[in-house]
């Protein structure tokens, strides 16, 4: 009953022609395809040019990352407020930022709750370090993450949220996860710490992707696993056929 999501996050790549060149030639295709969502997550810089690719189409926009309050003195930040204008979709909590700007799970938390407040559709992302993999901490780590950074949402809400499961060590290495290990951390960690916070059914509902190195050519074995519901694509992303392709086998 979970639609597929499939999204694309360009992260700090692409200036404004290059991400409308890039964007032009996606819609042109994604508009093609139906029985998946598709996002394009572009930097703030471009969203304002590929918004304007995407009118008229089902595919939805999304910003990288957001700060939770609604305005005022925070140089450098983009609010909820400003997302919204924009975007249905903002990425949360990825492990770039977790990794490099100081995220935490409180962070992660406020501003999904930011998110909900200003009906913003979250994808939110939890995955292990290397270093917590190869220490058998997988379980503790991301049922953590997802307890502590996914809750206090309305029910209505967190049926809408989508979750990644990014296993830090598979993205942007070419060392993806097998689609049978991603399927179990999502299945026997994710869901689970979803259903303590927000119910069985509300757990079986929302939409988990898996993320981290996927591509055209392995895509199929994740998206072949009964818990996975999508992909979450960095690098692929950045090339139209290969994004196309993954997009194209998330349809059940
Ligand atoms: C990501 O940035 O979320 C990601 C999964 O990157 P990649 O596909 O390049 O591993």
């Amino acid at each position: 009953m979970r639609t597929p999501l499939v999204a694309g996050n360009w992260k700090m790549n692409k200036t404004i022609a290059e991400a409308d060149e890039l964007a032009s030639k996606l819609s042109a295709s994604l508009r093609e395809i139906s029985g998946v969502d598709r996002v394009l997550c572009p930097p703030f810089t471009s969203l304002m040019a590929v918004s304007r690719l995407l009118v008229g189409s089902d595919i939805g926009l999304g910003a990288q990352n957001m700060y939770w309050e609604e305005k005022g003195a925070f140089t450098g930040e983009i609010s909820p407020v400003m997302v919204k204008e924009l975007c249905n979709y903002v990425i949360l909590g990825h492990s770039e930022r977790r990794a490099y700007f100081g995220e935490t799970d409180e962070t992660v938390n406020r501003k999904l709750v930011a998110a909900e407040k200003f009906e913003i559709t979250p994808i939110v992302c939890v995955g292990e370090t290397l270093d917590e993999y190869e220490s058998s901490r997988t379980r503790e780590v991301v049922s953590r993450q997802t307890s502590m950074g996914l809750k206090n949402l309305s029910a209505g809400f967190a049926l809408r949220m989508v979750v990644a499961y990014e296993p830090v060590w598979a993205i942007g290495t070419g060392k993806a996860s097998s689609g049978k290990d991603a399927n179990s951390v999502i299945k026997d960690i994710i869901r689970p710490a979803l259903a303590q916070l927000y119910g069985e059914n509300t757990a079986q509902a929302i939409r988990v992707l898996y993320g981290g190195s996927v591509t055209a050519v392995n895509a199929a074995e994740f998206f072949a696993q009964p818990d996975i519901d999508g992909a979450l694509v960095g690098g692929a992303s950045l090339k139209p056929d290969e994004f196309v392709a993954i997009t194209k086998a998330a349809v059940k």
